[in-house]
Formats: structure tokens, sequence, C-alpha cells
């Protein structure tokens, strides 16, 4: 499909448009090619520690169903929000939450691990007092959903392996997060007990398995992309004979974000690679930024500053420039200064009129810089940028419809059929941009065949990670009271 097709962009526009658009396509092949290699990584993590795909056993070895009741408090640590919550499981696949959302700042972001814990302590009894349950006597049991690689040694204990999404926050590396939490939490003498730690992914997994009674697998597409899946025991060589007794299947943590940090088949452009080496670290989670919200207006920033500096086309006279008349905005030339949600505003309305409207109040810029022909560019980039992350994701679905042998690659069925197959998804990414799901589906097609894809449900998993942390705190909960 030739680009702008229904503008009359001159032809050197066109010309310099085709490229990017060549450099966004994703063939069929290439599609089968990433998932091939998605699968090998998949199995290279299970086999080793260390790998770069973290493959990370939960301690989780079941899917609820949705006959789980109690309440809980859940807090969430998610990369953009840290939400606060009390949940009550129902049982009857229904619960009631109450939250309460607040920001985490650069600061707390990047300062000294223990403000990070000291303001999440501080944000629970903010809540508690609110909400008017201040526990006097007997603690209030807490799950802890934490977005960042762990290593889980226990339900409720892990060490922090490496931190993403923009975080930094010093003397964490290496520590158990639930340990720094509970220290903060105790010091602000806040009757709270941390008794599990969980992904949002795994939460994610959890509460679709308590909506819907089954899940095969939980995927997030918000500041960060992740997944975790149910993994026969057998299948995970690197996981000792005392954690696997008793279970034959355990919830893995994918930490899919960092795959092909090796760069052997993702396909990285000029642009990505503008992102990365300035953001703060360059040479991991090559997936997620390729994917994920709290990248991708980056990369569309990114294309949109080299059109804009583009020097003129030859022997135009007037110069004829490419984007903008040649001009930038301050909020433009800054890192980051264009959020993903732009992508999702202007899908939703790409006249000229609209995206004129969002360019001059979001970005800085002035109205008459923007012809209709800018306003139509500035869509089509947004849209390859999206459209790429989208079918890009179908890459990991595939890997683990095939790892779990639901299929093969190309469509060939595998060893184990279903009828249904429920994928539960979360995060603003999937959440708002408009067509997400379809373009996923599209690429699924191309992967896994027809058949597989229909198989597949995909389904919000909304308030996901307070109602896994609560899932959590209950299975810790029943196994304290088993050991006293
Ligand atoms: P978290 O990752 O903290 O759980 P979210 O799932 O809400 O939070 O994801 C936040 C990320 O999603 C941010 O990077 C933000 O830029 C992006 N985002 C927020 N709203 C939208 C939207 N409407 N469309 C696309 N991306 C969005
Ligand atoms: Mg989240």
């Amino acid at each position: 499909m030739p680009p702008l097709p229904n503008s009359n962009a001159p032809q050197p526009i066109r010309d310099v448009l085709d490229s990017i658009e060549q450099q966004f396509e994703l063939s069929d092949e290439k599609l089968r090619e990433i998932t091939a290699h998605f699968v090998k990584m998949y199995q290279l993590g299970l086999q080793h520690g260390h790998e770069p795909m973290a493959m990370i056993p939960t301690f989780v070895t079941a899917v609820p169903d949705g006959s789980e009741t109690g309440t809980f408090m859940a807090v969430d640590l998610g990369g953009t929000n840290f939400r606060v919550c009390e949940v009550t499981l129902e049982g009857n696949h229904k619960f009631s939450l109450k939250q309460k959302k607040f920001k985490v700042t650069e600061d707390l972001k990047t300062g000294p691990v223990t403000n990070l814990f000291d303001y999440m302590a501080t944000c629970v009894g903010e809540f508690l007092e609110e909400l008017g349950t201040v526990p006097e006597e007997e603690a209030l049991h807490m799950g802890l959903t934490f977005s960042f690689p762990v290593e889980q040694t226990a339900l409720g204990a892990g060490r922090l392996i490496t931190w993403t999404k923009g975080f930094s926050a010093t003397g964490a590396v290496g520590n158990d997060v639930v340990q720094l939490f509970q220290d903060s939490l105790d010091k602000k003498r806040i009757n709270t007990k941390c008794c599990a730690l969980v992904n949002d992914t795994v939460g994610t997994l959890l509460t679709r398995g308590y909506l819907t009674g089954s899940c095969f697998l939980g995927a997030i597409f918000g500041t960060g992309t992740n997944g975790a899946y149910v993994e026969d025991m057998a299948a995970i060589p690197k996981l000792k004979k005392k954690d696997a007794k008793h279970h034959d299947k355990m919830v893995i943590n994918t930490e899919w974000g960092a795959f092909d940090n090796a760069r052997h088949v993702l396909p990285l452009t000029r642009w990505d690679n503008a992102l990365d080496r300035i953001s703060i670290n360059p040479r991991y989670q090559a997936y997620e930024k390729l994917i994920s919200g709290m990248y991708l207006g980056e990369i569309a920033r990114n294309i949109l500053i080299y059109l804009i500096d583009l020097p003129p086309v030859p022997g135009s006279n007037p110069p004829q420039y490419y984007l903008f008349k040649g001009h930038s905005s301050k909020k433009m030339n800054t890192q980051y200064g264009f959020d993903s949600e732009l992508l999702s505003k202007i899908k939703e309305d790409s006249t000229p009129g609209a995206i004129r409207q969002l360019l001059v109040e979001e970005m800085g810029f002035v109205t008459y810089q923007i012809s209709d022909l800018d306003a139509e560019i500035v869509a089509w980039v947004c849209d390859k940028v999206a459209s790429r992350s989208a079918a890009l994701s179908a890459c990991a679905v595939a890997a683990t419809l095939i790892q779990c042998r639901y299929v093969q690659l190309g469509g060939e069925p595998g060893e184990k059929s279903a009828d249904t197959l429920e994928l539960g998804v979360d995060g603003s990414l999937v959440e708002f941009y408009p067509g997400f799901e379809q373009t996923m589906r599209k690429a699924l097609r191309a992967i896994i065949g027809d058949k597989m894809e229909k198989t597949v449900k995909v389904r919000m998993a909304k308030d996901g990670s307070g109602v896994g942390a609560a899932l959590c705190a209950l299975v810790a909960v029943k196994s304290e009271a088993k050991l006293s």
C-alpha cells in the first residue's frame, strides 16, 4: 500500500515516506522468524538462570477458578502510577474494589529506594485513613504488585534483578523488595503485613482466571510489556526438585520485554536506535522499546524530528521542507515530550483540524506551521509506530501458544487442543489504542493460522493488579494458617 493514498504529496516527500514504510514493514515471514526465535529464548530461559529472557518461576501453582473469597489490601507499583486498593473477593467470579491512584515522581524513581518505599507506605496510610479502616489489632494482609524483574524466592519474597521503565532508584537491586516495603510500613506504624509479591502479568493472569474460570496467558501493554503463562513443571529444568514437589504446574513470569536484547531478529530502525541510545538502559529491554507505552510516542517523535530536520527538497524555490515548514517546538524537541496517549487521540480523530488542534494545544506548535499534508503525515507516522507495536505483540502471544503445544508455527495443530483460550490483557495501550487487538490478531493469523487465532479470546483484566495481589495474599494467608 503506498503511503498517504488520499494525499497529493509531492514525489520527494512520498519517496522519504516510502523508505520509512519499508523499514516498518513486517512480512509474514519476518513475523514467523521472530516468533521462532521467541520460542527458542523461552526454552533457553527455562533451562538456565541469568538469561535475558528471565522466565522467572513465580511460586504460583494454580490459576483461580472464581470461587475464592475474602478482603485484602493490594498495592501496585506499575511504572507510571502507584495504586492502593482494598479488594473484596466475593466468589462467583465477582469482586468489588476501592482504590486510589498516586503519581510517582521522577525524583522517587531515581533517588534512594527508601524514599520510594516510604512514599508508598505513606500512600497506604492515607488511603486507610480515608477509608476509615485503620487496622488496630490484627494486621491487614496485603499483596504487592511489583512490575519489575524480581527473582522470587517464595510467594512473599523476592530480590530485584534490575530496574526497567525509567526507574533507577538506588539501593534496591539485589534486595528483597517485600522486606524493604515492610520496613517502611513498620517505620510509619501502618499495621499491614505484606505477604505476597506478584508481578502485574501474574496478577492479570490470575484475575482473568478468577473472572472466566481459566486463562493461559496474562499480558501487559502499559508503560512496559510483559507476559506470564502456566507452564508444566517438567518443562522447567532450572527449577530445583524441592521447589517443584507436590505441583505439576507453575506460573512463569517471562520478562519478555528483554526479548532479543542481542538484536538477532528484531527489525530495529535508526529511530529505535536513537531512542535506545539515550534511554537510561541502552541495549536492554529491546522488545519492550518497540512495543510499550513508555516508548511509542518517543519513536514517533524521533521520526517526526527526522522529517523536520531534512534539508529542503534540492532545487525547490521557495525551499520546500518535509514537515511543518522545517519548524519544531520546545516540547517536540524534548525527550519523551510526545506521549503515547497522543497516538491514541490522533487515531481516534485523524482529521487535519483535530490533529492541528492537538499539536497546538499539547505540543506547542503554531497553527500556521501545520498544513493539511503535515497533519496527514503525522497521523501516518503515528499509525506506523502503533501498528508495528501491535503486530510485534502477536509474536509473544504466538510463541506462548507454541510453547504450550496448542499449535505449531504456521498453524499445524499441536499436541494439546482447546475450544477457547483466554488471554487476559491489561495496560493503557491495549485498553485505549483504537484497533490494537485487531492489528495484533491479523499478525497472529499470519503466524499461527486462522483457526488458532479464532480460539484465542482477548479480554481486559481490568484492575488485574489489585485482584491478582488479593488472590495471592489469600494463598499466602492460607499456607500460613496451614503451617501454624
Ligand atoms: P502502568 O504501566 O503504570 O500500570 P498504564 O497501564 O496506565 O500504567 O500505562 C501507562 C503508559 O501508557 C504510559 O506510558 C502512557 O504514555 C501510556 N498511555 C496512557 N494512556 C494512553 C492511551 N490513551 N493510548 C496509548 N497509550 C497510553
Ligand atoms: Mg499496570
